[in-house]
């Protein structure tokens, strides 16, 4: 398997060469020269396997640089009972028949991005140690991001993560979550501002192209190859849950950000897993509804984009929509980049009225958009009617791929995160307090660790160099609560 870039200009490369890296050396995302294929006895072996044995399965059609037994080992360490809570890893619930959650967020930090970092965290570790290298992790987080990426990396050899969040910005809980990590080489710093403060100050750094090779500086966001792979994992998991046959279709809603979760599905759909529809939910920052319904793509300022009571799906572009519209334009490099320097200089394409608009039915995509509004009254209507609390990025879900539901195809809502992670409304909206995993217990009156700075790049810089000299600890304090 060769990996090729959606702007046409990098030379084939494999696995191991795009697993550390952010954009492809033309600026374009990494991509398999062409998806596996698995027909209906394919399915029906797959349809028997435990989730480690489908993963291996599946995630050796795309990574054959890392020897079988190696990368046999990393799965099986990774999707484990005691880091997700079960053995099935992502389970499916059944609200009534044809109607199905499929829980995605039972690992560390309780939120989807937990099934692929974790497994990212391992093949940097492995892939890093063959090579004698480092890595030091730069990123800023409002929330799930940095909390995953800290779970996946903590203890993780030749690897340090620098983890930037705006100061007192963040839930209760998930600033527990973050600070109250006490591994060495896990280094939270908070900053006096606010989100795009820390935004900008990991811009300004992976700016200097001198720091950043000397220092090796790297980043693990939502574009990365392995992440969208580890992800078709659960569409294959949801799908045999969810059917007794091999042939027969289902539709998955998902709720969309960087349309780095629904294109996992989009693969799936493309290696063979009969889809019929994949329906992709926004909330109010609908660039993607936007693009399904009409065609026409227009990223968002900052200033356009809506705070909203699902955070994690507040976007003003989708990184990873790319590595679609490559597929939509039959593959063409040139067509892609001429539709990306278009977006740069105009703000935006319409491909309707397009021939490549034809073609958009085919890959199976409907959309919808919810508001506050809708969230809390799927969230009251789930409870009410099945007992079953969900999240407000869950609710998005939910309610789109209850308006896109079709008599006679079971739909598969899924889960991106747990309720707990956002009490305050869970609270509010049903009057009680959202269940607690055992590892969450207690997590708010732990000890935390955090170093705080003023929004100051030159400073940022000196912090790292300081704790990447040889022998020097994490001297971070801890504050007892
Ligand atoms: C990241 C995230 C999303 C959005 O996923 P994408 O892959 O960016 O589309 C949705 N819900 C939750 C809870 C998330 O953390």
């Amino acid at each position: 398997m060769r990996y090729i870039s959606t702007r046409g200009g990098m030379p084939p490369r494999t696995f191991r060469e795009i697993l550390l890296e952010g954009l492809a050396s033309d600026g374009g995302l990494a991509l398999p020269q062409s998806y596996p294929q698995y027909t209906t006895t394919d399915l029906a072996r797959l349809r028997q396997l435990n989730y480690r044995e489908l993963a291996f399965d599946i995630l050796s059609q795309f990574i054959d640089d890392i020897p079988p037994a190696d990368l046999k080992r990393l799965i099986d360490n990774t999707y484990t009972a005691a880091a997700f809570g079960s053995d099935d890893i992502t389970p499916l619930k059944t609200l009534e028949p044809g109607l199905h959650i499929l829980q995605l967020s039972n690992g560390p930090t309780l939120a989807f991005k937990d099934v692929a970092l974790q497994l990212l965290g391992n093949l940097f570790e492995y892939v890093l140690a063959q090579g004698k290298g480092e890595l030091n992790i730069l990123g800023a987080t409002s929330g799930d991001t940095g909390s995953a990426a800290e779970y996946a990396m903590r203890g993780k050899r030749g690897v340090r993560v620098f983890m930037l969040s705006p100061e007192g910005k963040m839930s209760r809980f998930q600033t527990a979550q973050m600070y109250t990590l006490q591994d060495p080489n896990i280094f939270n710093i908070a900053v006096k501002g606010v989100f795009d403060d820390c935004q900008d100050m990991v811009k300004e750094v992976s700016n200097d192209d001198t720091f950043k090779r000397r220092y090796r500086i790297g980043t693990v966001n939502s574009i990365n190859w392995a992440r969208v792979a580890a992800q078709i994992v659960y569409y294959f998991k949801g799908y045999f849950a969810a059917t007794q046959s091999d042939t027969e279709q289902v539709s998955f809603a998902v709720p969309t950000g960087n349309f780095g979760n629904i294109l996992a599905g989009h693969v799936a759909r493309m290696m063979g897993l009969p889809i019929k529809r994949l329906i992709l939910a926004t909330n109010e920052n609908n660039v993607l509804d936007e693009f399904f319904r009409s065609g026409r793509y227009r990223p968002r300022g900052s200033k356009e984009v809506h705070q909203t009571s699902s955070p994690s799906m507040d976007i003003s572009k989708a990184s990873n929509f790319e590595r679609f519209v490559f597929d939509l334009v039959g593959r063409n490099g040139n067509a892609l980049r001429e539709l990306w320097s278009r977006l740069e200089e105009q703000g935006g394409f319409n491909l309707n009225e397009t021939a490549w608009m034809n073609k958009l039915p085919a890959y199976g995509f409907v959309s919808g958009a919810s508001t506050h509004a809708d969230r809390i009254a799927t969230m009251r209507g789930i409870y009410q009617r099945y007992g079953v609390m969900i999240d407000t990025h869950t609710a998005n879900g939910i309610k789109v791929g209850l308006e896109q539901r079709e008599a006679g195809v079971p739909l598969i809502c899924l889960e991106t995160a747990q309720p707990v992670k956002f009490a305050e409304i869970i609270r509010e909206v049903l009057g009680k307090e959202p269940d607690c995993p055992p590892t969450c217990r207690g997590l708010e009156q732990l000890p935390q660790r955090v170093y705080v700075m003023y929004p100051d790049t030159d400073a940022l810089k000196d912090y790292i160099v300081q704790r990447c000299s040889s022998g020097s600890k994490n001297n971070n304090k801890i504050k007892n609560p």
